[in-house]
């Protein structure tokens, strides 16, 4: 164990080697005084180390549950119709984690420049505007690279054609990739020390342990605690739905350990 004292401190300073934030090692030791040193001039502790994600980890450890997305689709009303025919409805084919929310029996078939995906899941209900999420790699096999976007935020994305059992529609706009989420109720959110819209840093427990460290969160009265990811990122992390990432942080900020 090393102890690192304010004189130490000091010292770096008039080198100019003292950093912000303040790089130690699980084994280094601040004295008091050290302590007050930095905090006075507003510097932060950061604690290093092979097992440094665990040291730094709160006494209790937030789990969240995964949810991969693969490719999909949602679509307007209208869409709907263009697509399966007149006065055409969805049939719920299995129930998706948040309430109400199901994959359709109906798929699509998206055709791109480069090349076409078949039996696209339709998800359900039908919503305002049609909206098309594929992963990074789709893109690829489509020819087309849409930006990563939150769910309804279609601004100047590309569009797409779809193809459906009885009509094929033309999008202009609203092929995404979609930027990974966390549902809460308001009750996590509370037991997450969080609020809508602010950002959790999480990490995969796999053998991949890959850190996501801007996931907003998304909190409503009808959520169910979600981490939703796409098919990229749970094969760059070896995650499947059911596997659970861990929060180390949020907001930018790692948490610290105690002292
Ligand atoms: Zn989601």
């Amino acid at each position: 164990m090393t102890v690192i004292t304010e004189t130490h401190l000091r010292a770096e300073m008039l080198k100019g080697t003292l950093s912000n934030p303040y790089f130690i090692s699980h084994q280094h030791r601040l004295t008091p005084a050290a302590r007050d040193f930095l905090r006075d001039r507003g510097i932060k502790i950061e604690v290093m180390g092979s097992n440094s994600i665990q040291n730094i980890v709160q006494t209790k450890e937030w789990r969240i549950p995964v949810g991969v997305s693969n490719r999909h689709v949602h679509l307007s009303p209208h869409d709907v119709e263009v697509l399966f025919g007149k006065g055409y409805e969805l049939t719920p084919y299995r129930p998706l984690s948040q309430p109400g929310q199901f994959a359709a029996e109906e798929t699509v078939t998206l055709v791109g420049p480069k090349g076409i995906l078949s039996r696209v899941r339709v998800l359900g209900p039908a919503r305002e505007l049609t909206q098309v999420e594929i992963s990074r790699t789709d893109g690829f096999t489509l020819g087309i690279h849409p930006p990563v976007r939150l769910s309804g935020s279609i601004e100047g994305t590309p569009g797409i054609t779809l193809v459906g059992k009885v009509g094929s529609i033309t999008i202009s706009q609203g092929v995404i990739v979609a930027k990974n989420h966390v549902h809460m109720s308001p009750d996590d959110a509370k037991e997450f020390k969080v609020k809508d819209g602010d950002r959790l840093m999480v990490q995969a427990i796999s053998d991949r342990p890959v850190v996501f460290p801007e996931v907003v969160v998304r909190v409503n009265e009808r959520f169910t605690l979600d981490f939703h990811i796409d098919t990229d990122e749970a094969n760059a992390a070896n995650l499947r739905t059911g596997d659970f990432v861990k929060v180390i942080g949020k907001n930018g900020e790692l948490f610290r350990a105690r002292a």
